[in-house]
């Protein structure tokens, strides 16, 4: 568990309205215009907490809109002035922050692309230090917990007290509908490990298409995430960059009006009676699962000794096809998931094979020691 962080609630932030914790805005400013009119049709929402527009953007390749630019921090100011919104804005290095400072920027965010990188984290850390400035750290471009802990870690050494996650989602050669693999275990592991530090989902980029925000923020919700980052533009078709992904403001509030907020807990005595009896049943199917597979170990080093006297290899390649090929036709039947099969047969699978491994070593290793004590 990584130390407690000494960070102030989310409750207890600027501009809080509840659950979710909404920041909006387009993906990049592009012109005074733009920004000006997609923070007005934000304001009509009267929802979000934070109006966000990238000024400088990391981009993949070089060629692309690449961000406006300092100029765009004057239009931040005329947002604030207009608008009454709190402004946030990505930071890549030491200048972007102070620049964004001096342009009374009130949220920063540490982009998926700088946080894999602890040498510029620590230096823009360093910048901060002293600063009182809300910070979100996205989670790297790939699905490395320990980096991205590292890089809250820095921003909550330099003492910045309210301070945040985003999960944006992770790069991934495999090639599916979404943009960025969500791995939802990571940014539940996070919340086990700094369980006082704000989650937002930004299922913009996760998702990289507009038809696929409703159902990731959904998720996030249904997780307990505190907060949506959501990509917003006054007319996405046109914009310079992430155009398929960003939605009108008006388009935002129609999918807001979408969401299902379910309580993550309950006080009601008659809730948590019902909800307690069938906890009990859990426990009680967890038991008998784990009764069942230390059985199933029993015959599996059974099976590794009898291997052993026989002189027989313990992978047995077209054995374990066989096994998870009934596996997988058995589950679907009781309706579970390919992905619940797979995972759980493989951590069965290794576990077999490192008893047997173990087996077959033994011998081998009192042979080894009662030759050296022979020497
Ligand atoms: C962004 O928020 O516009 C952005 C560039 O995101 P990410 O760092 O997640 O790619
Ligand atoms: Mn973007």
């Amino acid at each position: 568990m990584v130390e407690k962080l000494d960070t102030s609630p989310i409750k207890e932030w600027e501009g809080y309205r509840g659950r979710p914790f909404l920041i909006s805005g387009p993906c990049s400013a592009e012109t005074e215009e733009q920004v000006i009119a997609t923070a007005k049709g934000l304001a009509a929402l009267d929802r979000i907490s934070i109006f966000r527009a990238g000024i400088w953007k990391p981009r993949t390749r070089p060629n692309s809109f690449e961000g406006i630019g300092t100029r765009g921090l004057e239009w931040l100011r005329s947002v604030k002035r207009e608008t009454g919104f709190l402004v946030g804005t990505e930071v890549a290095n030491e200048k972007h922050v102070y620049e964004a400072l001096k342009y009374g920027v009130d949220m920063l965010w540490i982009g998926a692309r700088t946080s894999v990188s602890p040498i510029t984290v620590q230096e823009i850390a360093n910048t901060l230090k002293g600063v009182d400035v809300m910070v979100l750290v996205k989670n790297p471009i790939n699905p490395d917990i320990e980096l991205w802990i590292g890089a809250i870690e820095r921003i909550a050494n330099a003492g910045i007290k309210r301070l945040g996650a985003i999960h944006r989602g992770f790069s991934s050669y495999e090639k599916t509908s979404y943009r960025n693999q969500p791995n939802w275990q990571l940014p539940i592991e996070l919340r086990r490990r700094i369980p006082e530090i704000p989650i937002i989902c930004d299922p913009s980029h996760i998702g990289g298409a507009r038809e696929y925000l409703h159902e990731i923020s959904q998720k996030a919700m249904d997780l307990n995430f505190d907060g949506l980052m959501i990509e917003s533009h006054i007319n996405p078709e046109k914009a310079l960059s992430d155009s398929s992904q960003q939605v009108t403001p008006e388009e935002l509030k129609e999918l807001l009006s979408r969401l299902i907020m379910r309580n993550p807990s309950t006080d009601d005595p008659r809730l948590l009676d019902v909800l307690g009896e069938l906890r009990q049943q859990i426990d009680i199917f967890d038991d008998s699962l784990l009764d069942l597979i230390e059985k199933r170990m029993k015959v599996a080093e059974t099976i590794g000794k009898y291997k052993k006297d026989n002189n027989i290899t313990i992978l047995q390649s077209a054995r374990w096809d066989e096994i998870v090929k009934r596996a997988m036709i058995k589950g679907k039947t009781k309706g579970l998931s390919e992905d619940l099969i797979d995972t759980m047969f493989k951590a069965i699978h290794q576990e077999s094979i490192n008893r047997q491994m173990k087996i077959m070593n033994e011998g081998i290793e009192s042979a080894l020691k009662s030759e050296k004590s022979k020497e």
